[in-house]
Order: C-alpha cells, then structure tokens, then sequence
C-alpha cells in the first residue's frame, strides 16, 4: 500500500501479528522511500449487504423482518422457535458470505424458500405463494407439485 506520509508505493511489511484474539492481523509497515514506519489492521469484512428491492431503492437487511416473514409463514405449523432461529443465521451467514454490499431482494426471498422447502412444506407454499405472487391456480398446482417430488 502506499505510503501515508510521503505516498510512495513501495511499503514494506517489518512485522505481523495475529491480534484480537486472532481474529485482526497487525502489521508494522515501513515506507522504503521516507523510512516512516505506521501500522495496518487487517480484518474479514463481515457485512450483511444492503437489500436492493425491485424499485431500485436500498435499505438495510433487517433481521426482524426476515423473522417476521418466516414465523408468518410457518404460523401453526410444527416448527419450532429455534428452527427459526437457526434459519435466519444460515441464511444471515449466506449474504455475509457473499462479500457484496448490496444484493438483490429476489436472492433473500431465493434463501428464504430454500429454508422453507427444508422446514416445512405448507409454509414454503405459503410463502411462495405470495413471494412468487402466483398469477393463477395453474402456477400455483405446479408449485404444489414440484413440492410432492421433493418429499
Ligand atoms: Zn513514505
């Protein structure tokens, strides 16, 4: 990286340690043109992305919804709190994985489903149905379908 002082490009790395618990990486640098010394902290960026929603506008991915669109969906189904919880960390782990800033809401409602599909049935048909908004009974039995070949 360059050089904070004098903004030359060769720095060079005269130390490196794992700090944080091991979780940050401290590096010494050293200019080789000014001989200024400074430091580094190297971290994962750990980001949920922002949520690009249909119309084009941002907004921050939020937690609260996501669960209230899964316990909407699993409402008096057999599934527990805790599989809801373990739902939104897989797929809040998903999106950190991603290493975007921004993605689009269709791959949330994408990850939803697929934890639906896996939790419970009904509630993936409930969810699909107004996520995928059905058009007509036709799109709806062939969703229906698809559902009976998994099981
Ligand atoms: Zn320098």
């Amino acid at each position: 990286m360059h050089c904070p002082f004098c903004g030359m490009e060769e720095t060079k790395v005269i130390d490196s340690r794992l700090v944080a618990e091991g979780f940050q990486v401290r590096r010494r640098r050293e200019c080789a043109h000014c001989h200024e010394r400074f430091t580094t902290f190297e971290s994962a960026e750990l980001l949920v992305p922002r949520v690009i929603k249909s119309d084009g506008s941002r907004e921050p991915f939020n937690e609260d919804k996501l669960r209230r669109s899964l316990q909407h969906a699993v409402g008096k189904r057999p599934v527990s709190e805790d599989d809801i919880e373990k739902a939104i960390g897989r797929i809040t782990h998903q999106l950190q994985a991603k290493g975007e800033r921004e993605v689009p809401s269709k791959l949330v409602g994408n990850l939803v489903m697929d934890e639906l599909k896996q939790l419970d049935k009904v509630a993936y048909i409930r969810f699909a149905s107004v996520y995928l908004s059905f058009e007509d009974i036709n799109e709806f039995s062939n969703e229906i379908e698809k559902i009976k070949d998994l099981t």
